[in-house]
C-alpha cells in the first residue's frame, strides 16, 4: 500500500539516482528550490546537469516532468542516458543540458498537474492578450469535475466518453477536453491565469543555457499517450522550415502538428513552441518524445480522479492512496519489457542527435 512516507521516499531515490549519475558523469549541478515542500516536508525542486564546451555553438537540452508524474519515466530515461554513456559523444562539441523535475511539485505529489492545479503545457501562452477561450470544455465541465467520485460516477464519465467520442471523434474531443482551458481553476486542464514558477524557471534555465548558441534541439519527455511502449517523436510545424528538414534528418518517423499560431491546433500553451520563439534569431527545435503507457481511458480516468481528490478528497485516505497508486500507474509502467522499450527507443532518438 502506498503511503505519503513511500511517495516521499520513491521521489528522492529516483532524484538521487539522477544526482549521482550527474556527477559521475562530470556534469555540474544546479538546484531552482521550490516554494512548497513534498508530501513529508522534504525540499524538493527542480535540478540542471550541464556539460561540454561552455562556447559551443549548439545546445542539446533535454527536459522531464513538465507534467509532474510523468517525471519517475523521465528521470529514468535521463539517469539511464548518463549511466550508458549515450550523452559522451554529444560533448565534444555541444553543450548539453538536463533539466530534471520541470514541475517538482507534481513530481513529488503525484500529480499530473502543479501546485495550482495547472496543466504547465497550456501555460505558455501570452497573459497580456485576451485568454484563449475553449467553449467544448464547458459541455464536460460537470462530468469531469464531479463534487464525489465512487464507481457510479466512473461508470457515467465512461459512458459519457464513449458517446462523446462517437458524436465528436477524436480530435474534437481531445481539444474540447484536453486542450487547454482557462475559465476554471478548480477544472482539469486548467492553463493558469500568469505564467506559474516552473515556467518562470525554465524561461531562466533556458535563457541562460542558449546564451551566444547558434543552434539547440530540446528533448522533452513525456508519458501517457499513444501505444503501450511505443515512442512518439512529435514537433509542430512545416515540411518546409530548415528546423522540420533538420528533423527529419536526424529521425525519419518524426509526427508534425501545424504551426503554433495555426487554429487548427489542438493544445494551447505547450512549452516547445514557446522555448523556440524566446531565440527566434537561433535555429531551435524543440521536440517531445510521448511514451504510451495504459490505454487512453484508463490515463484520463486517473487524471480526474486526481482532480477530485485534490479538492475535494482526503488525500491520506485509502481511496486517496489508491488514486495517488493509479496514477502513477498510469503514467509509469513497471514491467521489464516496457523499460527495455523506452530505454531503447530514447537511446536511439538521442543518439541520432
Ligand atoms: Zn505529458
Amino acid at each position: 500500500m502506498l503511503d505519503l512516507k513511500s511517495m516521499a521516499a520513491r521521489h528522492d531515490a529516483t532524484r538521487d539516482a539522477f544526482l549521482a549519475a550527474a556527477g559521475e558523469a562530470g556534469f555540474t549541478l544546479a538546484f531552482h528550490p521550490h516554494p512548497q515542500a513534498g508530501p513529508t516536508g522534504g525540499v524538493i525542486g527542480t535540478h540542471v546537469a550541464s556539460a561540454g564546451p561552455s562556447d559551443a555553438e549548439e545546445l542539446v537540452c533535454i527536459t522531464s516532468g513538465l507534467h509532474g508524474i510523468e517525471g519517475y519515466l523521465g528521470s529514468e530515461l535521463q539517469t539511464r542516458l548518463l549511466r550508458e554513456g549515450v550523452l559522451a559523444p554529444l560533448l565534444q562539441d555541444r553543450r548539453v543540458v538536463l533539466v530534471h523535475a520541470v514541475n517538482p511539485f507534481g513530481f513529488a505529489w503525484h500529480r499530473r498537474v502543479n501546485e495550482d492545479n495547472i496543466d504547465l503545457n497550456r501555460n505558455f501562452i501570452d497573459f497580456e492578450k485576451p485568454l484563449p477561450v475553449n467553449e467544448g470544455y464547458e459541455a464536460f465541465k460537470e462530468i469531469l469535475n464531479p463534487k464525489v467520485w465512487n464507481d457510479a460516477h466512473v461508470a457515467e464519465l465512461e459512458a459519457a466518453a464513449r458517446e462523446a467520442g462517437q458524436r465528436l471523434g477524436p480530435f474534437q474531443l481531445f481539444k474540447a477536453v484536453s486542450g487547454g482551458q482557462y475559465a476554471y481553476p478548480g477544472g482539469m486542464q486548467y492553463g493558469g491565469s500568469g505564467p506559474a514558477w516552473s515556467r518562470r524557471t525554465i524561461e531562466r534555465i533556458w535563457a541562460e543555457a542558449m546564451q551566444g548558441r547558434a543552434r539547440a534541439v530540446h528533448l522533452d519527455l513525456h508519458t501517457g499517450l499513444g501505444r503501450r511502449g511505443e515512442g512518439l517523436l512529435m514537433t509542430y510545424g512545416a515540411e518546409s522550415q530548415s528546423r522540420i528538414q533538420r528533423a527529419r534528418r536526424m529521425w525519419g518517423d518524426i509526427a508534425l502538428s501545424p504551426p503554433a499560431d495555426d487554429p487548427s491546433i489542438l493544445s494551447t500553451g505547450t512549452m516547445g513552441p514557446h522555448l523556440e520563439g524566446m531565440f527566434p534569431a537561433a535555429e531551435v527545435l524543440s521536440v517531445t518524445l510521448e511514451f504510451g503507457t495504459l490505454p487512453g481511458e484508463k490515463v484520463s480516468r486517473s487524471m480526474a480522479a486526481d482532480n477530485w481528490l485534490h479538492q475535494f478528497g482526503d488525500f491520506a485516505s485509502a481511496q486517496g492512496m489508491q488514486i495517488k497508486r493509479d496514477i502513477l500507474d498510469a503514467f509509469y509502467v513497471d514491467a521489464p519489457d516496457f523499460r527495455e522499450m523506452v530505454w531503447t527507443r530514447t537511446r536511439d532518438v538521442v543518439a541520432a542527435i
